[in-house]
């Protein structure tokens, strides 16, 4: 098994588009991942996935603390932004939740804190403990087999 072929296997598992983003001497970063997961009711705990190579991994050690934006269909634009796919600086505003740098308009802001990591292979995991959640309605950005997707509601025809 090569690598593409389990790029091309995981990239089947259709997800939501989330911005992670931490702070670190009030300077904010952020990167796109859709290695997230819920991971338990009580207590509210989600995880992560960073990859070694991302310069956001040394500033949530450093913050240990960090958000998920879970982004909505209009903010594919943002998706771009923070992975890099679009190159140019842009400025992008962030609001606060419990002190977590958030962004406007994605449709789940959740705050966290780090509450353990886990260097696995490549990546590392981080578990957060959630401290705050701020939600909005809307519908969420897709990714999907390497590609930006929007949710198309199943119709139920009825004879
Ligand atoms: P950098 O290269 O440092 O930053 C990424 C971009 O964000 C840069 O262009 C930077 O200018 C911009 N940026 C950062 N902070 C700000 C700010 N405050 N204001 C404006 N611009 C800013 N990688 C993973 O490790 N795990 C994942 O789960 C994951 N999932 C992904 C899902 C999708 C759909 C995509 C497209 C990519 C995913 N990636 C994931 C890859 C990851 O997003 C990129 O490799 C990313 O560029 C690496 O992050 P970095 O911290 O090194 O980012």
């Amino acid at each position: 098994m090569d690598d593409s072929q389990f790029r091309t296997a995981m990239g089947k598992f259709a997800t939501g588009v989330t911005v992670i983003a931490t702070d670190v001497d009030g300077e904010v970063h952020g990167m796109t991942a859709n290695a997230f997961m819920s991971v338990s009711l009580s207590p509210k705990l989600v995880v992560i996935s960073i990859g070694e190579k991302a310069r956001i991994l040394e500033k949530i050690k450093q913050s240990n603390s960090f958000s998920v934006n879970i982004l909505a269909a209009h903010q594919k634009e943002l998706s771009m932004i923070f992975a890099g796919q679009i190159k140019e600086h842009r400025e992008v505003a962030f609001e606060r939740l419990d002190g977590k740098p958030v962004l406007p308009g994605a449709l789940a802001q959740i705050a966290c804190e780090v509450s353990a990591e886990y260097i696995e292979g490549d990546h590392t995991l981080f578990i957060g403990r959630v401290t705050d959640i701020h939600l909005e309605d809307g519908d969420p950005l897709i990714f999907y087999s390497g590609r930006y997707r929007k949710l198309v509601e199943e119709q139920t025809v009825t004879v």
